[in-house]
């Protein structure tokens, strides 16, 4: 049966120092392990808001690019509408009217060209030739929208492939014309190359598995860095994907997410450029987000792991010998409490105990009895049987008495030579009686030793009373002494009682 959780011999099992020592380092390895899992969650939270704010530092930076060049497309436009718009311009030479109207546009970079448009859709001015080609180009749709709309804001289109020029991908950034009373007379616009973004985006160091995009608010691509091999992204169209829609949603800020282009977990930073309908993303992978983290989480690990294993061994090897040493005490003090020859308890135990039993007396108010045990004539036996006999008798004499004490609380000691001290807690006079008589009975009737004639019996002396507050151990002591030598006297082989 297995003992109660806090069964008192649990209770006393778990305040040995081996079982404190354990106790006590497994809950330090523990508190060890919490601060170290504390800090390396708190450190791993951490990596990654560091990574969202460099990230975001790129993003303000590409933003801030972006927008310087987005402002100079419009001061030029503004700049172009105005110089169309007076009177005088008509009078210059072609070359002069080139000069007065692209002039403030030499120094955007990747510039496409510039163009003024009449309401039809015609070219009155191109910034790439002095006299503009005969070409049409209502058919865009950034012409169709200020054609009907009266708004005079910059607007920036969608991207598309220049006709002209370097025939690359492009975004325009484009203002309407408006006559003083409202109606549309043209448009002036500009085309930005969109490979001025991919080679801003080269200038920004994102780590390897991230990635910097520019992406319309109807959610096409215009660039990205580094570019996927096999497959043209600028164009694409991403407005259905749940990031492009939580980022158009948020409009700054970031989130971790897996890429609908390669399902790789990245971590988004985002933020508008401006007023203006485009929006910087850089992503980031989370694996290199938590690289260095990673690596020291490693190290952390193993330098923990060895540490607890080492606080461990250590305990153990403690622990053994903690155990070691009490159980060479408790030996020790059994052996100090244990005559050698019969394997009872010796005078000194029985010392201690009486004082016990004594004093328990006192409190409970319940009678204390003593029998004081002597081997009858064991001169002779020795004499007869030699000392070895002698020692072999005293054994069985002290088994014989054992084996007729069976409450838990009895206890028997040989109190020196051939005597023996039995005491009787909570027991009357009466009750000690009957044990003394059967300890006597019981030691008449073991074999007689060597095959001789005389059997071997002891003598009993017996003082039991309920003890008063007081009184003093000795005299019950003595007074079993007395009924001893009472018994030696009417003859031996008997029981007497102190007469108290
Ligand atoms: P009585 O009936 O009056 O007690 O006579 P007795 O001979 O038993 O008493 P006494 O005190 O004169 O003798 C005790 C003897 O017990 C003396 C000693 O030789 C013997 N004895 C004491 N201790 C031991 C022991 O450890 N081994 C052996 N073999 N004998 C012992
Ligand atoms: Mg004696
Ligand atoms: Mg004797």
């Amino acid at each position: 049966m297995t003992a109660p959780f806090f069964s008192p011999d649990l209770r006393k099992k778990w305040r040995q120092p081996e079982f404190i020592l354990i106790g006590g380092s497994s809950l330090a390895v523990g508190a060890l392990l919490l601060i170290i899992i504390s800090l390396l969650s708190q450190e791993h939270h951490e990596a990654k808001e560091d990574a969202a704010r460099a990230a975001s530092n790129i993003v303000q930076l590409i933003e801030a690019d972006v927008l310087r060049n987005a402002e100079l497309y419009d001061t030029s436009l503004q700049g172009m509408i105005k110089a169309w718009q007076r009177p005088d311009l008509i009078n210059l030479s072609p070359e002069l009217r080139h000069l007065v109207l692209f002039d403030r546009f030499t120094s955007a970079r990747f510039k496409g060209d510039l163009l003024l448009l009449d309401k039809n859709g015609y070219i009155l001015a191109d910034s790439t030739s002095i006299y503009p080609r005969p070409e049409n180009v209502s058919d865009r749709p950034h012409f169709q929208e200020h054609a009907q709309t009266p708004s005079p804001d910059l607007k920036v289109g969608g991207p598309f492939k220049s006709r002209w020029g370097f025939k690359d991908w492009c975004i325009s950034f484009s203002r309407r014309m408006s006559a003083p009373d409202g109606s549309f007379m043209g448009i002036a616009s500009g085309a930005m190359r969109l490979s001025y973004f991919k080679q801003l985006f080269r200038t920004v160091d994102i780590g390897p598995g991230s990635s910097v995009s520019l992406i319309n608010t109807q959610g096409y691509m215009l660039a990205r860095h580094p570019e996927m091999a096999g497959r043209e992204l600028i164009g694409e169209d991403f407005s259905q994907t749940p990031n492009f829609k939580r980022i158009l949603k948020e409009g700054v800020g970031s989130f971790t997410s897996i890429s609908a282009l390669d399902n790789t977990e990245r971590l988004y930073t985002f933020s508008r450029v401006g007023d203006l309908p485009l929006i910087v993303v850089v992503g980031q992978s989370m694996s290199e987000v938590y690289a260095i983290w990673r690596r020291n989480a490693q190290l952390v690990g193993i330098a923990t792991s060895v540490l607890c294993l080492g606080i461990f061994g250590l305990t153990l090897l403690l622990g053994r010998e903690l155990r070691l040493r009490r159980q060479a005490q408790t030996e020790l003090k059994v052996r100090a409490e244990t005559d050698p020859l019969t394997g009872l308890a010796n005078r000194r135990k029985l010392d201690e105990v009486l004082r016990v039993e004594w004093l328990r007396a006192i409190r409970s108010s319940k009678p204390l009895a003593l029998l004081m045990v002597d081997v009858d004539d064991f001169k002779a036996f020795n004499a007869r049987h030699g000392h070895h006999g002698g020692d072999e008798a005293l054994r069985n004499v002290a088994r014989a008495i054992t084996r007729n004490i069976r409450r838990p609380g009895d206890f028997v000691a040989r109190y020196g030579g051939e005597e023996f001290v039995v005491v009787l807690p909570e027991t009357d006079l009466e009750g000690a009686r009957i044990i003394a008589e059967t300890i006597r009975q019981g030691v008449q009737a073991m074999p007689v030793y060597g095959g001789g004639t005389h059997p071997l019996t002891v003598s009993i002396g017996l003082a039991a009373r309920v003890v008063k507050s007081g009184e003093v151990l000795s005299e019950l002591i003595n007074a079993a002494d007395k009924a001893l030598y009472e018994a030696k006297d009417r003859g031996r082989n008997r029981v007497e009682v102190a007469g108290l």
